[in-house]
C-alpha cells in the first residue's frame, strides 16, 4: 500500500485527525448528558464517509481512484483496531481488490460477514443525456461501505458473540459491460472460501433520501425476518415487510454455496446508473435506520 502520493497521504492525516476530534466532541457531548449511553451508529458520520469517498471520483475497478479508496478503507478501518487484510486477484486482465477486516474473539462460533461493494459502475447507461460518463455512485457504491465503517467504529466488541467479517467488495457493478459479469469480487470470495458462515448480509444503495427496503426475493426468509422485525421494534419505516425485486447481487454467491444471505437494497432509486447518484441524494437518516438495525442485530445475537 505505498502506491499513495504524499499529498493524498497528509490529507487523507488531516481528515483523520478532524474525524478524531469530531468524535472526541461526540464522545464529550454524550459523556455530559448520558453518561451510561454506548456509542451507538451515527448516521451523520457515516454520511462523511460517503463524502469523503466521492471526493476520490468513480471507482471504477482497476483505476487509480478505486486503488486510492481501497488504500483510504484500509485506513479508515486499522485506525478503529479492525485488522484488515486485502484479497488481490485479477479478472481479463484487471487487478481488483476485496478488502476484508475481521473481529476477535468468540472463534468456537461461526462468523457473520457484513458486506458492500466499494466499486461503481463504468458507464452511467441508464442516464438520458450522459450515458458514456461513470457513474458518481454516492448511493450505489458508496452508502454501503459508508455504513460498514461506521459499523466498524461503533460495534461493542464485548457484546458480540461471534467473529464479525467487514468485506469490502470489487467489481460487483461493471456487468454487461465490455463482456464482464456482474459481482465478479463478491464470486470469487466465495470460491475462496475455507470457512463455513452463519449469515452473509448484504447493503447496497442504502442511503436514499426516500428509503424503501423491500424485501429482495431470493434472500433468506428466516433472515429477513430476523432483521425486518427488528427494524420493525426499532421503529424503522424504511423496512417494508413486503418482497417486491429479485435481484442479481453481493449475496447471490453466498446463498450459491448455502449460507443463509440478505440483500438490503432500496431499488427504488430513481438516480440508479446516472450521472446524478451523488452525496446531495444520501440522506444520515437512511443510513442510520440501516446501521443501527445491523448494529442491534449483530451485538444481540443468541
Ligand atoms: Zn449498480
Amino acid at each position: 500500500m505505498e502506491l499513495i502520493n504524499t499529498n493524498l497521504h497528509s490529507s487523507l492525516i488531516i481528515r483523520k485527525a478532524m474525524r478524531s476530534l469530531c468524535v472526541i466532541l461526540v464522545f464529550a457531548q454524550l459523556s455530559c448528558s448520558t453518561p451510561s449511553q454506548e456509542v451507538q451508529f451515527d448516521g451523520q458520520s457515516a454520511l462523511m464517509f460517503v463524502v469523503e469517498q466521492m471526493a476520490f471520483g468513480p471507482r471504477i475497478p482497476g483505476s487509480e481512484e478505486s486503488w486510492k479508496t481501497a488504500v483510504w478503507v484500509v485506513e479508515q478501518m486499522e485506525s478503529i483496531g479492525w485488522e484488515t487484510e486485502v484479497q488481490h486477484f485479477s479478472y481479463r486482465g484487471t487487478p481488483l481488490m476485496n478488502i476484508i477486516a475481521k473481529s476477535e474473539g468468540g472463534s468456537e462460533r461461526k462468523p457473520i460477514l457484513v458486506g458492500a461493494h466499494y466499486d461503481t459502475r463504468p458507464y452511467a447507461d441508464r442516464d438520458p443525456i450522459n450515458p458514456e460518463a461513470p457513474v458518481p455512485g454516492a448511493n450505489d457504491g458508496a452508502s454501503g461501505v459508508a455504513v460498514l465503517i461506521e459499523l466498524a467504529r461503533v460495534l461493542d466488541k464485548d457484546r458480540i458473540r461471534q467473529p464479525v467479517w467487514l468485506v469490502f467488495f470489487d467489481a460487483e457493478d461493471s456487468g454487461n459491460i465490455d463482456g464482464w459479469d456482474w459481482i465478479v469480487g463478491s464470486s470469487f470470495f466465495v470460491d475462496n472460501l475455507t470457512q463455513d458462515l452463519e449469515a452473509a448480509v448484504i447493503v447496497d444503495m442504502v442511503g436514499d433520501r426516500d428509503l424503501q427496503l423491500f424485501i429482495e426475493k431470493n434472500s433468506d426468509p428466516g433472515l429477513v425476518q430476523e432483521i425486518w422485525q427488528l427494524a420493525d421494534q426499532l421503529g424503522y419505516a424504511a423496512f417494508i415487510n413486503t418482497p417486491k425485486y429479485s435481484m442479481i447481487d453481493d449475496h447471490s454467491p453466498f446463498l450459491r454455496i448455502g449460507v443463509p444471505a440478505v440483500d438490503i437494497i432500496d431499488f427504488d432509486y430513481p438516480y440508479w446508473h446516472t450521472i446524478s447518484d451523488t452525496s446531495d441524494k444520501v440522506s444520515a437518516d437512511s443510513l442510520e435506520q440501516v446501521g443501527r438495525t445491523l448494529e442491534h442485530w449483530l451485538e444481540n445475537q443468541r
